[in-house]
Formats: C-alpha cells, sequence, structure tokens
C-alpha cells in the first residue's frame, strides 16, 4: 500500500458519493425530483436495505436498536472503546429533497468506505447511523430516534405514537423491521459513545452567499413556541360602532405589530414567525370574538431568547387592550453549543484541505443536538442550491458533498485514534 493511499480524505470518491444519492433518490422518488420516504414507510425500509446491501459488500456490520436506529460498524482496534460515530437521517418531508439527512449518512458510510481503501486501522470503532424518524412530519416528535438514544424521550412514550391515519409507531417500526431485517441490539437503545460528528447540507443561503464550502458549525439555535389568545366579542359588523368593539383580530394586529418591531435585532439573528392565524367565528359580516396565533422564534443565545420573551409577554399585556389576551409557551429547546474541540477539528481539516470555510450556527434543529449531551460533538455544512431545502427542487453540487465528506473522514480518523 502507497502512502498516498494512507490518507483517508484522498480516498473520498466523488463519483461514488453522487451515485449513492442518485440511487438512494429512487427509493421514494417524486416525478418533480424529490423525494418522498417517511419515517418507517415502506420507501424508508428500501433505503434501509439498500444501506445494508453496500454495509454488507464492504464486510462492515449492521444493527438496529428498539427504536429502529440503524448502524453501520467498522472495527476499530480496541474493540472496547467507545466508537466514533457519524451520521444523520434518511427519511424525508413528504415532499423533501435528494440531500436533506441523506448527504450526513452517506457521507458518513463514505468515511467508512474511505478508510477501508486507505487501509486506515483506526483504535476506536467508527459507526455511520441513521437515525429514525428526525423529519417529524408523520409522527411526532421529530429527531425522534436520536432523542430515544440520548435518553431524552422515553422509548414506550414514543413507541406509541400515532401518525394522522392512527397507525400506532410501533406496528409501522416492526413493518420495517421486518421488510429491512437487521440484528437487534435488545434493550433501551443507547450505548456509550466516544464522538458524534454529522454533516448536513446548510438548508440556508449563507454558504452560498459567502462563496464558502464548508460550514463549521458552532452551536444549534434554541427555539421556543408560543400561542397567543385574544378575547374579543362576537357583534354585528352593519351596526356596531367601533368604541363598542371589541374586535379580537384588530387587537391580534396591535399585538403582532409591536412584536414585529421588538424582534427585529440589528444582526438580524433571531428568527421570529408567526405562523398561523385564526379567527373565529370566521364569518364575514360578524366582528371577531376570538383571535389566536402561534410564535416560533429561534436565537443561538438562551439570555437572548429569555429577553425577547419577556418582550413578547409585555406586549401582549400592553397591546391587545380592551381585549384579554393571553401568551404560553408550548415548546422551549434550549441552544446546543459544541464541543470546542471538535469545532477546532472541523476548522483545522477544512484549512488543511485548502477548503474555503466559515464558523456559523445551524438554523434548523439536527439529530446533533441530542447525541451532544452524550459525548463531545460537532457538525459541517455544505451548502446547497439557493439555501432551498424541505423542498423536491433541493439542490447541491458533486464536489461540494465530496468536500464536506474529505473534511468528515478527516476529522474521524483523527477522533478515533484519540
Ligand atoms: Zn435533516
Amino acid at each position: 500500500m502507497g502512502a498516498a493511499l494512507k490518507d483517508s480524505s484522498v480516498a473520498v470518491r466523488e463519483d461514488r458519493l453522487w451515485q449513492r444519492h442518485a440511487d438512494m433518490a429512487k427509493l421514494g422518488g417524486t416525478p418533480k425530483g424529490g423525494v418522498n420516504r417517511q419515517a418507517l414507510s415502506a420507501e424508508d425500509a428500501a433505503a434501509r436495505n439498500l444501506l445494508m446491501s453496500w454495509a454488507a459488500a464492504r464486510g462492515f456490520q449492521t444493527f438496529t436498536d428498539t427504536i429502529g436506529n440503524l448502524f453501520v460498524r467498522r472495527d476499530g482496534a480496541d474493540g472496547n472503546a467507545p466508537p466514533v460515530m457519524s451520521g444523520s437521517h434518511m427519511d424525508s418531508q413528504p415532499t423533501g429533497g435528494r440531500f436533506d439527512g441523506m448527504y450526513g449518512v452517506l457521507a458518513a458510510f463514505e468515511a467508512l468506505e474511505a478508510l477501508e481503501d486507505a487501509g486506515i486501522r483506526t483504535r476506536r470503532p467508527v459507526i455511520a447511523v441513521a437515525w429514525t424518524n428526525e423529519e417529524g412530519s408523520r409522527f411526532q416528535p421529530g429527531a425522534m430516534g436520536s432523542a430515544v438514544f440520548a435518553g431524552h424521550n422515553r422509548l414506550d412514550d414514543m413507541l406509541a405514537v400515532k401518525d394522522w391515519k392512527g397507525v400506532v409507531l410501533k406496528d409501522a417500526l416492526d413493518e420495517t423491521l421486518k421488510a429491512a431485517p437487521a440484528p437487534l441490539r435488545d434493550g433501551p437503545p443507547g450505548f456509550p459513545v466516544g464522538f458524534y460528528v454529522e454533516a448536513h447540507i446548510e438548508q440556508g443561503p449563507r454558504l452560498e452567499k459567502a462563496e464558502r464550502t464548508i460550514g463549521v458549525v458552532t452551536a444549534i439555535q434554541g427555539s421556543r413556541r408560543f400561542i397567543v389568545e385574544i378575547d374579543g366579542e362576537e357583534a354585528h359588523a352593519g351596526t356596531t360602532p367601533r368604541a363598542a368593539r371589541k374586535d379580537a383580530f384588530a387587537a391580534a394586529t396591535r399585538v403582532a405589530a409591536a412584536m414585529y418591531e421588538a424582534t427585529n435585532d440589528r444582526d438580524d439573528a433571531l428568527r421570529f414567525t408567526i405562523g398561523r392565524v385564526e379567527v373565529a367565528p370566521g364569518s364575514p359580516n360578524t366582528v371577531p370574538g376570538k383571535a389566536t396565533f402561534t410564535i416560533d422564534m429561534r436565537h443561538p443565545s438562551d439570555a437572548v431568547l429569555d429577553v425577547h420573551e419577556k418582550k413578547l409577554r409585555d406586549i401582549v399585556a400592553t397591546k391587545a387592550k380592551p381585549c384579554p389576551a393571553r401568551i404560553e409557551r408550548i415548546t422551549n429547546v434550549a441552544p446546543t453549543d459544541f464541543d470546542p474541540k471538535v469545532i477546532d477539528l472541523v476548522r483545522a481539516k477544512a484549512r488543511a484541505l485548502k477548503l474555503t470555510h466559515m464558523d456559523m450556527p445551524s438554523g434548523a434543529g439536527h439529530d446533533a443536538m441530542h447525541i451532544a449531551k452524550l459525548c463531545p460533538a460537532g457538525m459541517i455544512f455544505v451548502p446547497c442550491e439557493r439555501g432551498v431545502s424541505h423542498n423536491e427542487s433541493e439542490n447541491a453540487t458533486p464536489a461540494d458533498l465530496a468536500a464536506g465528506a474529505r473534511v468528515l473522514v478527516g476529522v474521524l480518523e483523527e477522533l478515533a485514534n484519540r
């Protein structure tokens, strides 16, 4: 074996990685070029089988756990050392793209193959993982497999979840594992992990705009969801003078306008969205008696979220008058800060490979936010066209995908020898 072959990054093959994306895109492929491969569907099972067939061809072991996470393992020299793990998810949105999640799984698998091709023996085992149900579009919550693995959600609670047709998750999981059988690791999910690194398309426009290839992900921003409820009084639209009205929607517009203003930060880091508005009774000629709307607010800093949550509460208390109004927090997902050593290593590998790069937080949630609770973790982003994701037209270049995989394998190799 020549010296050049000992470099795992050189052993990454752009054509092979691209072809694997094309092969996977056929499973649940849509006429518009996207995929519909929802969690624990027949298409999900087909993707599992394809990944397992590739693993078998390379002599890697595969196994699954009781929430259906799928693991592909390349042994290390020290059988007792906790593995280095990398991966993402193979399920998609109903009108999803070919790269969201799948890239992280295939980049991790490419890393295993590159290590194999380069003839590199690592101290720790290296595992490629496909987490169950990251998208959360069929079964909620999302990032389920990684959440159960990390002990954030209880297995039994998740097995009882139903989709909108009433199918119980446990039944869908049993069917999937029957269609795509892998040796089962019994008992509650979770085992010691040394390090975790997840590759993903950015799902936003920043890398493309800055003309950088590698996003060194420093954090995942926290998110909070709220519901605002405003009570009015139903009245005749033709006869009721303005002074006599308690118009719930008029109050909602004052509240919403003040909130947009209060959340307009100078560095454009705070994300504030009112995504759903309901007005009751919903009659064209009745003054609304009730208005309800949702708020999704995100930022990498919990302290900043605290400040703005207080502003939202003050606005609801003052701007809805004369209508009584309430704001309730529905979810609060804390920000994830990735491990400084892993962040530094990703940056150093990108630099060593002469790839343009930038530090950035992740706007979207990922499986890595749960696994970061278990071990030092990090993420690597690559650009996607116009930042479009959760869309059938999602696209990325073979060169960028391969560049991310080169950084990934270098990072995994180094961590696997620690
Ligand atoms: Zn994803």
